[in-house]
């Protein structure tokens, strides 16, 4: 009998890893990248005996294939894949294939925004109860090379995009988290909303009602989206958390306190009448999203089994994720915190909300199109001054100028990550806080936004040193 034939479309993290789980599952497998592929991917592909090829695709070579693996990069519409959707060949996704071989029950978190931050706080929280956990998805090491190599958990919590949920069919989540849908990705989806909040809402396609949803009831699109699909018939188990105590929700945050209360009966998952409070102040990550962070986050652990002390024990340590409203370092009582994930308005928005004291904050890149007067009233009232940081401020000044000018807020032009670092400190009085959070992407200056964030805490390292 002739082998099954894989073919994988793109030879990156999730690709390669792809490759080498077929290829030892006994598939005969051919990895196809239109562009240049990594050594280090080279490599480990040649040391599987996997034939592939860079900056071309051999079309009659990949139609001859049983199912395609595509990489979550390349949209359906291009001619590759769409050449082989044509020809009725199925394209999954690096996480379905790797699911077929996965053992244990997952955790998946999906949202437009908070997903590798809740991600890492539950796989902590697992981590810390002694659970046997792994950890996947958008984040860290490929699934599907995990499981190749043999590694296998009681629990993997994946992080799981878009992207990555529009080739996933038969993939069922234990427990799947929806922290928020808002406008994001849209050029991937005809420029439709919906297209893209049904994307989202795969993370509870083929859950039961033993499986869990945990979202945020306040989201625009979930609490609706969930109630047509279980008038459709999918049977999931709702857990949704609220901002302020709400009929129906398990979790909510008020008068400073972040409350759960499982009343008994909502699932075997939970134990009856779980409950804990922890006062917001004492949540190791701050801002006013992460406290939904950590809500879902919570829900999800609890659902596993985690005991409620050792959760909130977990929420007061988190050391937090890197580049994330992460702490630099402190000179002169002058705090510098590296938001340099803030690659957009939003994301700004939710760092200057957390900040309890003035800020000089830095802002720049190559934007998308940003309107930054939805930040004017919060930077009126926060910040003592800007910092600008790009090749080119042009856009910045033309924003900013007049405005800032009218409220008596600095402003600082550079255009390396040593000239701005030492402007912002100039700019900084002590008790400020000094914030990277820049609305924008790194590529003019940085080779990306971690590149961005470290050189910010070297500067701020070497502040330390003076
Ligand atoms: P993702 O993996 O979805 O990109 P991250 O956890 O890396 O999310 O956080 C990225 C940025 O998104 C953060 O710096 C913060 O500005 C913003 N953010 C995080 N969580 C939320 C949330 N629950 N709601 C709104 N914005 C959030």
């Amino acid at each position: 009998m002739n082998k099954k034939k894989i073919v994988v479309l793109g030879a990156g993290e999730s690709g390669v890893g792809a490759a080498i789980l077929a290829r030892q599952k006994g598939y005969d497998v051919f990895v196809s990248d239109a562009g240049s592929i990594q050594p280090k991917y080279k490599e480990l592909l040649d040391r599987h005996h996997i034939a592939w090829e860079e900056g071309t695709h051999t079309m009659h070579r990949l139609l001859d294939a049983d199912e395609c693996v595509k990489s979550p990069g390349i949209p359906e519409t291009a001619p590759a894949p769409a050449a082989l959707a044509a020809h009725g060949i199925p394209l999954i996704g690096e996480l379905e294939f790797a699911a077929r071989y996965l053992k244990g029950q997952t955790i998946c978190i999906t949202g437009s925004n908070g997903k590798t931050t809740t991600t890492s706080l539950v796989h902590y929280m697992l981590k810390q109860a002694g659970y046997s956990v792994g950890l996947g998805g958008n984040i860290g090491k490929s699934l599907a090379l995990q499981v190749a190599e043999g590694e296998e958990h009681d629990w993997t919590v994946l992080e799981v995009s878009s992207f990555q949920l529009d080739t996933m069919y038969d993939f069922r989540a234990d427990i799947s988290v929806l922290l928020n849908i808002t406008p994001d990705h849209l050029d991937r989806y005809g420029f439709e909303m919906q297209r893209y909040v049904d994307s989202k809402m795969r993370i509870i396609q083929n859950q039961r009602q033993q499986d869990c949803f945990i979202f945020w009831a306040g989201d625009a699109y979930a609490p609706s989206e969930l109630a047509r699909r279980h008038a459709e018939g999918n049977a999931v188990t709702p857990l949704p958390f609220a901002d302020f105590p709400e009929a129906g929700c398990f979790s909510a945050d008020y008068e400073g306190t972040l409350r759960i209360d499982i009343p008994s009966g909502v699932t075997p998952r939970l134990e009856d009448g779980a409950s804990l409070a922890i006062p917001v102040s004492e949540l190791s990550i701050p801002g006013r999203h992460n406290v939904r962070n950590c809500q879902a986050a919570a829900l999800a652990a609890l659902a596993a089994g985690v005991e409620a002390e050792t959760v909130k024990a977990c929420l007061r340590s988190f050391p937090g994720v890197e580049h994330r409203l992460e702490r630099a370092g402190e000179a002169d009582g002058v705090t510098y915190v590296n938001d340099s994930k803030a690659t957009n308005v939003d994301a700004c928005f939710v760092a200057l909300e957390a900040q309890t004291s003035p800020v000089v904050l830095i802002v720049g890149g190559t934007d998308k199109g940003n309107d930054y007067t939805t930040l004017f009233d919060l930077i009126a009232r926060k910040c003592r001054a800007i910092v600008f940081l790009g090749a080119d401020n042009a856009k910045l000044h033309q924003a900013f100028d007049a405005f800032a000018a009218e409220h008596g807020i600095a402003i600082a032009d550079t255009h390396n990550m040593p000239d701005c670092v030492r402007a912002a400190t100039s700019l900084a009085r002590r008790g400020d806080t000094v914030l990277l959070s820049p609305c924008c992407a790194s590529f003019d200056l940085f080779n990306n936004m971690a590149h961005r964030g470290r050189l910010f805490k070297e500067e701020v390292k070497n502040l330390l040193k003076d």
